[in-house]
């Protein structure tokens, strides 16, 4: 045995997804049009798996902002907060963020990973407990992992689940952290919010929202399934990021608890890694106002969203149980999941091939995440793409 024997079947995987065409995880996007296009394979392409879910990325004030902290302020930080200190442009992040969520403070990430990473591992150490829903995204489990707390996992959306394994805690129930998404990534189901914050009160537990699929998507004013769910204040932190509505990348956290103050001088991936360059800063900013005040996006990013969903159920495909903008259809095999993904590439059509294990209960899934920025006939071409293709290949 080697150290470099663990990386044999690895390698068998891949080779037997290559053999059916292109490496679906080495495709290069040549260049991107817009919001919704791209040059990919030399054809242009309907991008159907950005979760750019307003279609900021493009936005000419988001772009201008950016150019301006770009040559009034350079390429980057090259340093953590702590060694280097905050540019002014992360602590009015931050005041923004507090004062959207309606919150008493925030904390800037890198990432939104990182921000799960930071919150949870601070939260939650040894001798403390986290439950966390079976279907969490891998950042939250690596969250619990870096912390040292024990994890306890509930079955996906099941709250009777929940409840008995926070009975079984006894009185360790208090020192108890649940983690729930808002919007769950692979399948675009809502977490049943009310039911857990009952049960949460009921145990003096805590509670952890990753809102990061439902920033800008869920709630009259896009805060999220806390907002929509009228429980703003019943949630004790919120997570999110900055790389799907606000269209740049980075992470957050925010809460009405004097603890979050503390967690920025105890969380190692916020110590130690560098913080957002100026550029990203500032085209977060502008992101956040629009986000905030342009409700037309949010309306029009619904319009699209039951359009694609009731144009690929119409088509026969297996879909998540609720219409969101993440539509997965659930495929027979891998085999058949990397030959459709191919199929729609040559189509024109980019979508995400989610694969096991990154996917809940062993699924293949063909994942689209929808835009306000997508039009009706972008739209009729995704599900005409997908309909064509489920007829061409035997499952
Ligand atoms: N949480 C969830 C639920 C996610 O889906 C993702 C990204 N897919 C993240 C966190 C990580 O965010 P980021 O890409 O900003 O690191």
């Amino acid at each position: 045995m080697t150290l470099f024997d663990k990386f044999k079947p690895v390698r068998t995987a891949h080779q037997s997804l290559i053999d059916h065409g292109v490496d679906p995880f080495r495709l290069v996007v040549q260049q991107v049009l817009s919001p919704t296009e791209a040059m990919i394979n030399d054809r242009r392409t309907i991008l159907a798996g950005t979760n750019n879910y307003l279609g900021l990325t493009f936005d000419p004030q988001c772009i201008a902002a950016a150019r301006e902290a770009l040559e009034g302020q350079g390429t980057g930080t090259t340093g953590s907060r702590m060694a280097n200190g905050s540019f002014e442009g992360h602590v009015a992040l931050e005041r923004e963020l507090a004062a959207f969520f309606g919150c008493s403070s925030a904390i800037v990430f890198s990432t939104g990973y990182q921000a799960n990473l930071g919150i949870l591992s601070t939260l939650a150490g040894p001798g403390d407990s986290i439950l966390l829903d079976a279907d969490s995204h891998a950042s939250i489990y690596d969250g619990c992992r870096l912390g040292g707390a024990d994890v306890i996992r509930f079955r996906h959306n099941d709250v009777t689940d929940l409840e008995k394994r926070l009975v079984r805690l006894g009185d360790r129930a208090p020192r108890a952290l649940i983690v729930l998404e808002g919007i769950y990534s692979m399948l675009g189901d809502r977490a049943p919010l009310a039911a857990v914050v009952a049960i949460k009160e009921k145990y003096g537990a805590c509670l952890v929202v990753d809102e990061a699929h439902s920033l800008g998507v869920l709630g009259e004013g896009g805060r999220g399934l806390a907002e929509e769910a009228k429980l703003d204040e019943k949630v004790d932190f919120i997570v999110g990021t900055f790389s799907k509505s606000l269209g740049s990348t980075g992470g957050f956290c925010v809460s009405r608890r004097p603890e979050l103050d503390y967690i920025r001088y105890m969380s190692r991936p916020y110590i130690f890694s560098a913080s957002l360059c100026p550029s990203v800063v500032a085209s977060t900013r502008v992101a956040l106002s629009i986000l905030a005040s342009q409700q037309q996006l949010r309306e029009r990013l619904w319009e699209n969203s039951h359009v694609l969903y009731e144009g690929l159920q119409k088509a026969g495909f297996t879909l998540g149980p609720e219409v969101s903008p993440v539509v997965a259809a659930t495929v027979p095999s891998k085999e058949y999941a990397v030959a459709f993904w191919h199929g729609l590439i040559a189509q024109g059509v980019y979508v995400n091939l989610m694969l096991p294990p990154a996917t809940p209960n062993g699924l293949s899934l063909l994942r689209c995440s929808v835009s306000a920025a997508h039009t009706p006939e972008q739209l009729t071409t995704i599900c005409e793409a997908f309909a064509t293709l489920k007829a061409q290949l035997s499952e």
